[in-house]
């Protein structure tokens, strides 16, 4: 499995925990095209998290949103989650 996918993983520089969930990855690519330095596909066509310095987090956070199926789970550095946001 590569780095993010199934597990939260984060940069020294980012504010923020990533974790894509593979089985909900259709491999649309909106992720990377929103936060290039941040996500990329694996060879199986799915998102991944990339080593070193990442996008500003409110870009990864906009790239969270994009993903047509919610794949993308952002948590902070407290581990609360950002996005999908919770339910009250
Ligand atoms: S936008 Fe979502 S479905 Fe598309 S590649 Fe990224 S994580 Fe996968």
């Amino acid at each position: 499995m590569a780095r993010g996918q199934n597990e939260f993983t984060t940069d020294p520089k980012s504010k923020v925990k990533i974790k894509v969930i593979n089985e909900l990855c259709i491999s649309a690519g909106t992720c990377i095209i929103k936060a290039p330095g941040t996500f990329d596909l694996d060879e199986a066509g799915i998102a991944y998290v990339k080593d070193g310095t990442w996008d500003d987090a409110l870009d990864i956070i906009e790239a969270a949103k994009s993903c047509p199926t919610t794949a993308i789970i952002i948590e902070d550095m407290n581990g609360n989650q950002i996005w999908p946001a919770k339910k009250e």
